[in-house]
């Protein structure tokens, strides 16, 4: 396998501006490098070599296809799918456009029907017109890398790793990484976040910010297979991983914290609840691991409210992130927000928005007053690359 670290390592401090955002979080790499085979081991350390000539690239290959918009006022759904061929070079090979025949690649097919889900539960049920509400072209890139085990949305566009599947069965612990709609839609809502909210990708605001993309990550998968929020499962990434892995997938809505617990992913460590948020500075200041918290928040709020989650706790988080979180907001902002805008939109006092506060109260946030604790300034020192340094420590000595 080839861990995804160059996501992670940003030496020149370049994730504030320009962070990608993978799904394969940090906690998890770091584990995989210490526990991994030798084998897995050297093939972190050429992906971290590797990592140099990506970042030139990934500035060219920003500028070629950042493309005017479509600003037409219809709502037009443009998928394109490319083919990296196992090379780093993005986009890659165009291999199916809007409308075209399924190709018989997997993988390629899965990013075609999983961003065009995508598309549909942000355009139907909200009204939105792609990423960036003007008709933004669906860019995917398939089989990016050798065994490469993680997906991201880098400012433009999905990219998309194979996972282990060229390993022999018993060896695998990823599965191709367009497997799970969630962890595509997971992503493209990284771009609806920054056309709209824009939330820093750091401390609570980048917790947040990893929230909404598990929120509208399960709700496409709710939307696609007509789930009601009791008989969705609210894991993030089923289906990901293997069975050589003690996981139910990459994160838990429903009970964060028990996603996985495994000798080489280690333990999910989402605390469910404010008094165990985590304030290191590893992740990002906890980017994946304390979005746990919102997420349990929508989770409660949704389950109270009954029926399909889009349509009630839905409307009322995407109301939140389009008009009313700003860059720097924390998980108390987000629960003001979402408790005004359910009564904005379903009345004050009404059982909706009485839904949202008791979400919120459930994880120790109270709606109309702020928490005495304090997050940490967001101009820590950053990008400190702490699987990179163990990696490079476990090789050199
Ligand atoms: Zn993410």
């Amino acid at each position: 396998m080839t861990f995804g670290t160059h996501c992670h390592h940003h030496p020149d401090g370049s994730c504030h501006r320009n962070p990608l955002h993978c799904i394969v979080p940090p906690h998890m790499l770091k584990e995989l490098a210490e526990q991994g085979t030798p084998e897995e081991r050297e093939r972190a350390m050429r992906s971290l070599v590797l990592s140099g000539q990506i970042r030139g690239q990934r500035q060219q290959i920003a500028e070629l296809i950042s493309r005017p918009v479509n600003r037409e006022a219809v709502a037009v759904k443009q998928r394109i799918i490319y083919d990296a061929g196992g090379q780093t070079d993005l986009p890659g090979r165009r291999i199916r456009g809007e409308g075209d025949p399924p190709t018989g690649d997997a993988a390629a097919d899965e990013a075609y029907d999983g961003a065009g889900a995508t598309y549909d539960l942000f355009q139907v049920v909200y009204g939105r017109n792609s990423i960036d509400d003007r008709g933004m072209d669906l860019i995917s890139t398939v089989h990016y890398g050798q065994s490469y085990d993680n997906a991201f949305w880098d400012g433009k566009q999905m990219t998309y790793g194979d996972g282990d599947e060229d390993l022999p069965e018993s060896d695998r612990l990823f599965n191709r990484f367009t497997i799970a709609i969630d962890i595509i839609a997971h992503e493209l809502t990284h771009g609806v976040t920054q056309y709209e909210a824009g939330l820093v990708y750091r401390n609570q605001p980048g917790a947040l910010n990893e929230s909404f993309s598990d929120v509208f990550g399960a709700l496409v998968k709710q939307y696609q297979r007509r789930q009601t929020a009791a008989e969705a499962d609210w894991l993030i990434g089923e289906g990901l991983f293997t069975r050589n892995v003690n996981a139910t997938g990459i994160r838990s809505m429903k009970a964060p914290g028990t996603a996985y617990n495994d000798p080489k992913l280690g333990k999910d460590p989402q605390p469910a609840h404010m008094r165990d948020i985590y304030k290191g500075f590893e992740d990002n200041g906890g980017v994946h691991i304390n979005s746990g918290i919102p997420n349990y928040a929508f989770y409660l709020a949704a389950r109270e409210l009954g029926g399909y989650a889009w349509e009630k706790a839905g409307r009322i988080w995407y109301i939140a992130l389009r008009d009313k979180l700003r860059p720097t907001s924390t998980f108390w902002d987000a629960a003001r927000e979402t408790y005004q805008v359910a009564g904005d939109l379903f009345g004050a006092g009404s059982l909706e928005q009485q839904a949202v506060r008791n979400g919120w109260t459930a994880v120790g946030l109270t709606v109309d007053s702020p928490p005495t604790q304090q997050q940490p300034p967001l101009d820590m020192p950053g990008c400190l690359t702490a699987p990179a340094a163990i990696l490079w420590r476990s090789f050199f000595g």
